[in-house]
């Protein structure tokens, strides 16, 4: 059965799979040679040149939950997002960018992309009309993130790509936060899907890759740049990485189900005195979030009543884990204005919406009540 019409959960577990001549397994075989002989072959299979069979299986799997035409499998988000850039902007070019990024992306786009010689602005806010704004005669594409970090911001995915194409101008977004199984920008009209695996995809905390799924065309333009600056995922890693794929779409229902349950009982809880959660009908963006996502995604953000304790309540927690990342089957939380936000001043915060007092939870597979009385004991 071609795997266009099967739904996502099957996908998960059978998309992209090699077949096994020699063991008979049901499983991809792990084929690590970086030495192939290439008399039979049209392209040269070779690490590096992102065309191995685990590579190629992951990719597949990957193109299948998004819907795309071709995928491209690197050895980290990074990797991934400097390709991005580095294909499509050339000395003179303008990008159009989100300034609620992930950390690293901002500081790749503002210690980068001035010494190509390549010029961008940062659109504050979410509106269509800042988006628009920022375009200028030399734009070439806009970039963007939704739920954004750590507020779980909504962004309008539909609108910012017919934007972008009414300008002649690509869209790519980062769906790290939303997964495939909760958000497929492609069928909204987005060009280039990103994606960090490390945080959903990988889901266990102990991998790390990144992926783009876009057409054919452009996943050419991009495995050419990609090739050149060399960050190549080992056989290994891609079928770990197959197999974490395989329960994407059990895990992160569990988390939807989990981040619901918590971000109601914390809104109600007296001890916390504001929650960000795309699926709380009070989210300003509620509405679109519906519209746009199949699932309101494990990560939320809340703030304490109790002003300055967020360091305190984090040491007393015992099963959610004080960490950094995202995405995993265990619950952690972090406090932005320590991590991933630490090298913005006081005042970039504030005006970005995110107090010292702001905690962002990555909700896990665990029962949902004990992560409740872990987070209600240590607000007592
Ligand atoms: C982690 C992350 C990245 C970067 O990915 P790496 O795998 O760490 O290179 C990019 N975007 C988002 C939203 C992330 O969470």
């Amino acid at each position: 059965m071609h795997s266009k019409n099967l739904k996502a959960a099957t996908k998960c577990v059978h998309a992209g799979t090699i077949s096994d001549p020699v063991g008979n397994g049901v499983n991809s075989p792990i084929i690590p040679s970086s030495a192939t002989r290439f008399l039979d072959l049209e392209d040269n299979v070779y690490p590096r040149y992102f065309n191995t069979p685990n590579q190629n299986a992951v990719a597949s799997k990957l193109c299948a939950l998004e819907q795309g035409e071709a995928g491209l499998i690197l050895s980290s988000g990074m990797a991934a997002i400097s390709t991005v850039f580095t294909t499509l902007l050339k000395p003179g070019d303008h990008a159009v960018i989100q300034d609620q990024i992930y950390g690293g992306t901002y500081f790749f786009v503002v210690n980068e992309l001035e010494k190509l010689g390549i010029s961008y602005t940062l659109v504050k806010g979410s509106a269509l009309d800042s988006f628009e704004s920022a375009i200028r005669p030399n734009s070439k594409l806009i970039y963007f993130e939704t739920p954004s970090n750590p507020l779980l911001k909504i962004y309008d995915v539909r609108g910012i790509a017919s934007l972008a194409r009414n300008h002649q101008l690509l869209s790519i977004i980062d769906n790290t936060f939303a997964s495939p199984i909760n958000q497929n920008p492609l069928t909204l009209g987005v060009d280039v899907v990103m994606h960090s695996g490390t945080k959903y995809l990988g889901g266990h905390s102990d991998l790390c890759f990144g992926a783009l799924i876009t057409s054919g065309e452009l996943q050419q333009q991009f495995r050419k740049t990609a090739i050149n600056w060399g960050g190549s995922l080992d056989a290994v890693t891609c079928y770990q990485v197959e197999r974490s794929l395989k329960t994407l779409s059990l895990r992160v229902h569990r988390q939807n189900e989990n981040a619901m349950y918590l971000a109601n009982a914390l809104d109600q809880h007296t001890g916390v005195r504001a929650v960000y959660y795309p699926g709380l009908k009070h989210h300003p963006n509620h509405h679109l979030a519906c519209e746009q996502m199949n699932g309101f995604g494990g990560m939320l953000s809340f703030e304490l009543a109790n002003e300055g304790s967020a360091v305190s309540f984090c040491k007393r927690l015992k099963l959610v884990a004080p960490a950094l990342s995202l995405g995993g089957v265990e619950t952690i939380i972090s406090i932005p204005c320590l991590t991933s936000h630490i090298k913005m001043s006081a005042q970039e915060r504030l005006a970005a919406g995110i107090s010292d007092d702001l905690l962002r939870l990555s909700v896990g597979i665990e029962d949902p009540e004990d992560l409740l009385a872990d987070l209600v004991a240590a607000m007592d």
